[in-house]
Formats: structure tokens, C-alpha cells, sequence
């Protein structure tokens, strides 16, 4: 592997074993049995050292840069996927409520080192308002219809 991020050429390289004591908002006991999910990111730049996140059997794993044209991606939730996120880069905002709830959603920034698991059955959207570094993983095997959009006001403002 190379010493230096083919992005920015930074040598600010961290390697990382992403494990479920690493959650900020899932009970670790409840979590996926994927962990550890290993890869090497760039601190200064957040790109994934290779574009490689290890998977497995049963989830895929990707990164990708979100900047604020992700926006218009429009609120969901999954009938039975999950999905995690671990921020590399920057922070975003990720708005969330019970499926059905007409309740304002409630709001969680995410930021460069945490991971945070998106549950099925709930609600989300999200707002980057910078570049953001995001690695995502994605459960296999979802059903066709997984994947339900949120109509009518979800934001609130
Ligand atoms: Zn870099």
C-alpha cells in the first residue's frame, strides 16, 4: 500500500478497524454481526486509501464524497435494510423520526471519526452543507421494495 493518500498526497494516513463499541447510537449488543470492517483513510482529505472498505457475506461497503447537491436526495426508510455510516471527512447533518410520525424529526450531527447505524423503519434525511467523506455499509439482499420515500413535510423548515 502506498504511504501517501492518492487524492492529496497527504502522508496524514489512519488505519482503522471499525468495531460495534464504536457506535454512538445503537446499543453495540444489537448491532450487525460484521465487525471489524478495516480500511486506511486520509485525515486530511478523507478519502479512502485505495477506495477498499472490507465486506463481507452479508453487507457491501463503499466510500464516497457528499457535498450539499446531495441534499435533493429525498427522505426514506427502509422496510427491513440498514445501513452504517462512518464520516471520514467533515460532519453532516441527519435528521431522523419513527415511520409515520408527524412529529418534527429529530436532529443528530455526525461527525469525522464516528459511526453511526441507520436502523430500518426509520425516517432519515440528511443535509451536507461542505464535502463530506462518507463510508457506507449497506446490508445485501434487500427487497425490491426496501426502500419507501417520505412524502409530504419531513424537514420543518
Ligand atoms: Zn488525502
Amino acid at each position: 500500500m502506498n504511504n501517501r493518500c492518492s487524492g492529496c498526497r497527504s502522508a496524514n494516513l489512519r488505519k482503522i478497524a471499525l468495531t460495534r463499541n464504536m457506535l454512538i447510537n445503537l446499543d453495540p449488543s444489537l448491532a450487525p454481526d460484521i465487525f471489524p470492517i478495516n480500511f486506511t483513510y486520509c485525515i486530511d482529505c478523507g478519502y479512502v486509501v485505495g477506495a477498499y472498505v472490507q465486506t463481507g457475506p452479508t453487507h457491501d461497503g463503499y466510500f464516497t464524497y457528499k457535498t450539499p447537491a446531495d441534499n435533493a436526495y429525498p427522505p426514506h426508510y427502509h422496510k427491513s435494510g440498514w445501513h452504517l455510516e462512518f464520516v471520514t471527512k467533515g460532519s453532516f447533518n441527519y435528521y431522523y423520526r419513527p415511520v409515520g410520525s408527524q412529529e418534527k424529526p429529530t436532529l443528530v450531527t455526525i461527525s469525522a471519526g464516528q459511526l453511526y447505524f441507520s436502523e430500518a423503519n426509520i425516517e432519515h434525511g440528511f443535509i451536507f452543507k461542505d464535502k463530506v467523506g462518507l463510508v457506507s455499509i449497506i446490508n445485501k439482499g434487500r427487497p425490491p421494495n426496501d426502500f419507501t420515500v417520505v412524502t409530504g413535510d419531513f424537514y420543518g423548515f
